[in-house]
């Protein structure tokens, strides 16, 4: 009753509030006077009853009119909890869970060490306590366990892990067949954003008068086919072919391009009864780290 009350009365004023003091005071007074003079009456239900729903209007009166002013939000503890990476291994086979943090850890060989959660089937929490250790993963990759690529990203303050997009992986791409006259940055920029997502080039692989390729970093979309290559028109209407090969690249499928299958799992050639000879992708496309040749 005394909440009904109050949502009635919600643009209730100061005023309001302190005629309804006094109207609880001056109740009290009677009640009291009453009491002393041994009037059994005052004591009654009714009277007792009416003085508690009073206060209760009067208490619910003070909530909807007083509270705290939210004080600056505060810096989030740049603790251990940044250094976190969230990733999943593109395949359908189950991972050894205690195998593949053994592997990582040898691999990674975190100066600071780090340890992993489960957090799902196929879904990983890499902590690290040092963030140039996290750093580093994130820069030297792709990685992989048992030939299936890791996607892994950092966990923004405020994301929950299962948020993060794990559907990108940075590529080393070797862009073969491009003439020195045509590689200038902006180009070279343009050639990475037709592969997938322009990062970087390698400074090392740049700058001098010949050479065999050209080495960017891109972000690829695991859910895209791979580009084998793409046609360069000259300005006299010729053409020719600029190929790319892709440094650490694992399982994709031969036939439609696709990271984390091969072409024996591959619906495409299960629905299209595409014959090995006809792939369009093959082994050529991988090719070892090099900085330079
Ligand atoms: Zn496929």
């Amino acid at each position: 009753m005394a909440l009904f009350y109050v949502h009635q009365q919600g643009e209730r004023s100061f005023c309001d509030v302190y005629a309804m003091r006094f109207e609880i005071s001056l109740m009290i007074c009677l009640w009291l006077v009453c009491f002393d003079s041994g009037t059994m009456a005052a004591r009654s239900p009714p009277a007792l009853s009416l003085i508690e729903d009073k206060w209760a209007d009067l208490s619910l009166a003070d909530e909807e009119c007083g509270g705290l002013t939210a004080p600056d939000a505060q810096v989030v503890d740049e603790g251990t909890s940044q250094w976190e990476l969230v990733g999943r291994f593109l395949t359908n086979r189950a991972i050894k869970f205690e195998h593949m943090q053994l592997v990582m850890a040898s691999v990674w060989r975190p100066v600071m060490g780090m340890h992993l959660d489960l957090l799902d089937k196929n879904l990983f929490l890499f902590h690290f306590p040092h963030p140039k250790d996290m750093q580093r993963v994130l820069d030297d990759g792709p990685w992989s366990y048992e030939n299936n690529l890791l996607v892994c990203a950092q966990i923004k303050p405020g994301m929950r892990p299962d948020e993060v997009d794990l559907n990108n992986i940075p590529f080393w791409v070797q862009v073969h067949g491009l003439p020195a006259v045509y590689a200038s940055q902006d180009f070279i920029t343009k050639i990475g954003d037709h592969v997938g997502a322009f990062m970087s080039i390698d400074p090392n692989n740049f700058g001098g008068s010949w050479r065999s390729y050209y080495r960017i970093r891109i972000m690829l979309d695991v859910n895209l086919s791979l580009k084998r290559r793409m046609k360069l028109l000259r300005r006299d209407v010729t053409s020719q072919w600029i190929t790319f090969r892709y440094e650490r690249l694992n399982i994709f499928c031969f036939c439609c391009g696709i990271l984390g299958h091969t072409e024996k799992f591959c619906k495409k050639v299960y629905e299209e009864g595409i014959e090995s000879e006809a792939f369009p992708f093959g082994a050529w496309m991988k090719v070892g780290p090099r900085r330079q040749v």
